[in-house]
């Protein structure tokens, strides 16, 4: 394969550094891609190699499986620009971007809008894939346009109302999202930059942030919390293997230091099971379970 003047290339790299729950194996290839243009030269060069390919952002919402991967996970870590038009209060993001990052750049700019997003870990295609949100928002909701590469490998713009979401998903997981533009919102700099110190704050105090975990196991069924319901069948410190059932918040699973894809889908079904036994509810999972095709 010809990646050398258009991505950055690491060989049988460790997936682990590559997600929040810190597990997996190896992959093949891992692919940097040093510009928009470049992704479309990186796809054509798998194809032409007959080999597959995976799209991962900051891993933060994915449970990837044990086993090594035979081919080309693809990460947008280097693109990572962002265009602020000030006379239209509008901002053109690149995938990569995280989202914190994203809202210091706005702050720097006097515009508000994001500040809920500054703890979420991820890049903005894994937010948009999912329609990140927290505090009665999310990602969509600024949202003017997507640029992605569809699964006919063609280069689009989608406009908000021409894509699917809802509640932690959109159908923008069958493309290839590159990129994004935005509308932004000026206000009071250092009325956001409190609320973020106290999200900040209560994140702390009530997510297990010292162990590798991916967020929010569960949706929130309607009209109900998917961390009181596991709480309330004593499950908190439950665990299979390496995996566990937070002590801090029991819709978290966190990784002990040796837990395996395994242990967590494992603990996972558990966890359902328990629920629908009890309550007769079916707990939704919120975090992808990746699978090497
Ligand atoms: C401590 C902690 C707190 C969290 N808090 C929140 C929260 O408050 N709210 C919330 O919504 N989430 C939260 N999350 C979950 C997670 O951070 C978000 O879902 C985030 O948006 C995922 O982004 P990512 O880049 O890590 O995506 P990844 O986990 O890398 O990928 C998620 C999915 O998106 C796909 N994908 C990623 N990038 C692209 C792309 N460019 N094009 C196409 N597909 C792509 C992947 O293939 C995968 O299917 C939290 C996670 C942690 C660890």
């Amino acid at each position: 394969m010809k990646l050398d003047k258009i991505a950055e290339v690491e060989e049988n790299a460790d997936l682990k550094k590559y997600n929040t729950y810190k597990i997996g194996g190896y992959a093949k290839r891992i692919i940097h891609p040093y510009s928009l243009k470049d992704v479309k030269k990186v796809l054509d060069e798998i194809k032409k190699a007959d080999e597959s390919y995976y799209i991962l952002g900051n891993g933060s919402n994915v449970i990837l499986p044990d086993e090594d991967y035979n081919g080309n996970i693809i990460v947008f870590d280097l693109l990572n620009n962002i265009e602020i038009n000030k006379d239209k209060d509008e901002i053109e993001v690149e995938a990569g971007v995280t989202l914190g990052v994203l809202n210091e750049t706005l702050l720097k700019n006097e515009y508000v809008n994001f500040y809920w997003a500054n703890s979420i870990p991820g890049t903005l295609g894994g937010a948009l894939v999912g329609n990140a949100g927290a505090y009665n928002h999310e990602i969509f909701e600024y949202l003017v346009s997507v640029t992605v590469i569809d699964k006919n490998g063609d280069l689009i713009k989608l406009k908000k109302d021409e894509i699917e979401y809802g509640y932690r998903r959109s159908n923008l997981n069958k493309c290839i999202v590159l990129g994004a533009k935005f509308k932004v919102e000026k206000g009071d700099v250092d009325e956001a930059r409190e609320l973020i110190k106290e999200q900040a704050l209560k994140r702390m105090k009530s997510q297990p942030l010292s162990m590798p975990n991916a967020g929010s196991v569960f949706k929130n069924p309607e009209g109900d919390a998917a961390g009181r319901l596991i709480d309330s069948l004593g499950l908190k410190g439950y665990s299979i293997g390496g995996a566990m059932v937070s002590e801090v918040h029991a819709n978290f699973i966190v990784n002990g230091g040796n837990a395996t894809s395994k242990d967590i889908k494992e603990l996972i079904k558990y966890i359902q099971k328990e629920v629908y036994d009890n309550y007769k509810i079916e707990l939704e999972l919120e975090q992808k379970i990746v699978r090497w095709n």
